[in-house]
Parts: structure tokens; sequence; C-alpha cells
């Protein structure tokens, strides 16, 4: 299991990164794992668990380390294939915070603070960590450390991107060519799902009772589709602006089966449809699931192959890094 990500020129390579801040859900999976694994035979990419930037809010440090080892295990039972996508916890490769520095050196206050992530954070009140400020940098070394070509993102992610590819090239400009500028890409078959009690809002990790969590037993998802948000127009359409509940419940069926729903009248229906694709999608994740869990140190040593696999471009940017900025190597 220890073949080196090649770096051959010309090569596309994608960075994927999820935060272990919670549980997987179904927009991690339909909007990125899904579209990773699909691309596996033709693009390489990496998948990065971002436990640093898991710690930018308050947050308890068994979780982090839980649902680390736990999206590993699912990325695998979803059907990532380490050999070909080396799965990285990114504290262990110590080259991203080396790298975080170096850019934090490159990098404005004013380009850190503009942020909207930053700004919507830290509106929230209670006490701001630093790293909330600084983890816009610390993606940027993410993505840059790997000589990454494409970064697929969302439009909240579009800021970050850019401010990656400022960094890069402001750095090239006064160093010397040191980092592939990175481009960002919407990988065809990526899908946006929104929170099914609130469908104006996308699917995320800390939301209430509107997500659908990919371990989830069969009876929790088939209760929360049924109390999924629709509206009084007793009419199956797409229409986000004026139906968004049904309308994400459209989108996900045909996101799980390429079609389209039977009955054009019946909620119901539609909601007994959509349980259905949901359960066929992931009754074999959850068994593979849970053989996996077993045998935690299977997916400790997947980690360990998949940072060991990574280190030697980590390690060339780095070195790169150092000598352009003016550090002894
Ligand atoms: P995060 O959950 O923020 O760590 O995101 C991990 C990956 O899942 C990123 O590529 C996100 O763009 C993607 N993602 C997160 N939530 C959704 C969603 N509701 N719909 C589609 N993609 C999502």
């Amino acid at each position: 299991m220890t073949t080196t990500v090649t770096d051959a020129p010309g090569r596309t390579r994608r960075l994927t990164g999820f935060q272990p801040t919670g549980r997987l859900h179904l927009g991690n999976l339909l909007g990125a794992l899904r579209p990773l694994i699909r691309a596996q035979d033709t693009t390489e990419s990496i998948a990065l668990i971002a436990d640093l930037h898991a710690m930018t809010m308050e947050h308890d440090p068994a979780s982090v380390r839980r649902f680390t080892l736990e999206q590993a295990t699912v990325m695998l039972a979803a059907g990532v294939d380490p050999e070909r996508t080396p799965i990285v916890v990114q504290s262990q490769v110590r080259e991203h915070t080396e790298l975080h520095y170096l850019l934090e050196c490159v990098a404005a206050h004013g380009e850190a603070t503009r942020m909207i992530q930053f700004k919507e954070k830290s509106a929230a009140g209670g006490p701001i960590r630093l790293s909330l400020l600084t983890y816009p940098v610390l993606m940027a070394a993410d993505i840059l450390l790997y000589d990454t070509t494409q970064v697929p993102v969302g439009e909240d992610q579009n800021q970050h991107l850019e401010l990656a590819r400022t960094l890069a090239t402001r750095f090239n400009t006064k160093y010397g060519p040191t980092f592939t500028v990175p481009e960002g890409v919407r990988p065809d078959s990526a899908a946006r799902v929104m929170d099914l009690a609130e469908p104006t809002m996308k699917m995320g990790k800390s939301l209430g009772t509107g997500q659908i969590g990919l371990l989830d037993p069969p009876e929790v998802i088939r209760r929360t589709i049924a109390r999924a948000a629709t509206d009084q127009a007793g009419r199956v359409r797409r229409d986000r602006e004026n139906q968004p509940g049904v309308t994400n419940l459209i989108d996900i069926l045909a996101e799980t089966t390429g079609r389209p729903p039977s009955d054009p009248t019946s909620y119901a229906a539609l909601k007994r449809e959509v349980g259905d694709a949901i359960e066929a999608l992931l009754a074999p994740l959850r068994a593979r699931h849970a053989e996996l869990a077993k045998n935690p140190d299977f997916v400790r040593r997947v980690l360990a192959d998949g940072a060991e696999k990574v280190r030697p471009i980590a390690a060339a940017t780095v070195r790169r890094a150092r000598a352009g900025i003016g550090l002894l190597n």
C-alpha cells in the first residue's frame, strides 16, 4: 500500500477537504464524496480530513479524534479507494502547519478579516480564537502543499480559494516560482443538498433536525424525511424560490436514482420515494462501515499510509518555499 502519488507534468490533482466537526451527512456524500469516488479512475485526488480546522471554534478533543476516525471509516465504506486516493489527516503531515506560517508572512491582516466566514462565525459572540481568523491561510497551505491543480468548491468556498490563488501568485512573484496556482472546479455530478427542515440552508453538520447522517439507522432517516418541510402548493415540481423543500426532495431523488418523482401531486409519495432511494444508497455503506468499524487499527493504518504517500510532495513544496523566502534548508 505504499505507492507514491505521482508528480507527472500536466497532471491533474484534486484536493477535497472534510472537517471532523461532526458526522458526515448526505450533503457530504452527494456533494463531495461521490464525485471524488466517481473521478477516481481519471483524476488523482487527495481526501483531506482537516482536523486542525476543527479547532478554530470551541471544540471537544475527544469528539475531534472520534470524528476523524469515523469520517475515514465512512470514506472507505463509501468507496474511496486508498490505493488511488490517499486519505490524509491534516495534522499527521506536519508540513501543513509549517507552510501555514510561511504563507502568513505573505498574507495581509485585512485579507483575513475580510473573509465572510470569519465575519459570520465571529459575529456569533463569545471568545474568538485567533485561529478562526487565520484558518483561510491554513486552507491555502493545505491546497498549495500538494501542488493541487483543482479544488472542488461550492460558492461559499470561493473566497478561500481566491485567497489561496492570491497568496500563491504573490509568493511566486516575490520569491520565485514555488507554488502551483490552483483552479476551482465544480464536478458535474456534485449536488448541493439542502437541509430537510430548513430547505433554504445547506445541509450541514451542526444544524438541528434536517440532516441525514450517513450512518443514521433507517427509521431515523424515514422520520427525518417524513418531517421534511414542504409547502401548501400541492404540486411536485422544481421551484427553488417558492417550493424549496419540495425542490430539494426532487433533487435528492434525481441524484440518487436518476428518476423524476412518479406522482406529480402527492408529497407523501415523493417522501416515500426519497426514503426508499436514500435507504438503497446508504444500506450498503452502513453495512461496510459496520465491518470496517470492527477494525479501527486497519483504518489507522490506512491513514498512516495516506500520510506517508503524500509526505514527499509536501516536503518538496516546503523545501522550495523555505529556500525562496530566505530560510536555510
Ligand atoms: P464540510 O462538511 O464543510 O467539512 O465539507 C466537506 C465537503 O462536503 C466539502 O467539499 C463541501 O463542499 C461538501 N458539502 C458540505 N455540505 C454540503 C451540502 N449540503 N451539499 C453538498 N455538498 C456539501
